[in-house]
């Protein structure tokens, strides 16, 4: 899930390069059937205790539902980061949620406009 932003650590295993996380995300969408749900979350417990989420729930932006294939999205915050972490998420089921940080942040330090827009034209069809 995504929360406000804290300091991720380094994350020591070798990454994948940008351009293959980027096809792998839009692959996510157009060929495995995940769907991206655009909700109010933040300061919206009840909603994710209805949902199944487990832990604290303060300041959830976006979580990620496995079986169900569908990432959610608080539209109201920093919709592409969330967007980008819970597809990390998706992609990645078994890494820690510090290294899915350290990977968003490396993810978004290092796309470029044009893998921006594969992802978000390969979401909009997506959204539900
Ligand atoms: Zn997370």
């Amino acid at each position: 899930m995504a929360r406000r932003k804290k300091s991720a650590k380094p994350v020591i295993v070798r990454r994948p390069s940008v351009q293959s996380i980027v096809t792998n995300i839009c692959q996510l969408v157009t060929e495995q059937g995940w769907q991206v749900k655009l909700e109010r979350l933040f300061n919206r417990p009840q909603f994710c205790k209805d949902h199944g989420v487990a832990g604290s729930l303060d300041n959830v932006l976006g979580f990620t539902e496995h079986p169900e294939k569908i990432v959610y999205v608080d539209y109201r915050h920093n919709f592409f980061d969330i967007l980008i972490h819970e597809y990390l998420h998706a992609l990645y089921p078994n890494l820690e949620e510090d290294d899915i940080e350290a990977l968003e942040e490396y993810v978004m330090e290092r796309l470029t406009p044009t893998q921006a827009k594969r992802i978000l034209r390969a979401t909009v069809p997506a959204l539900i």
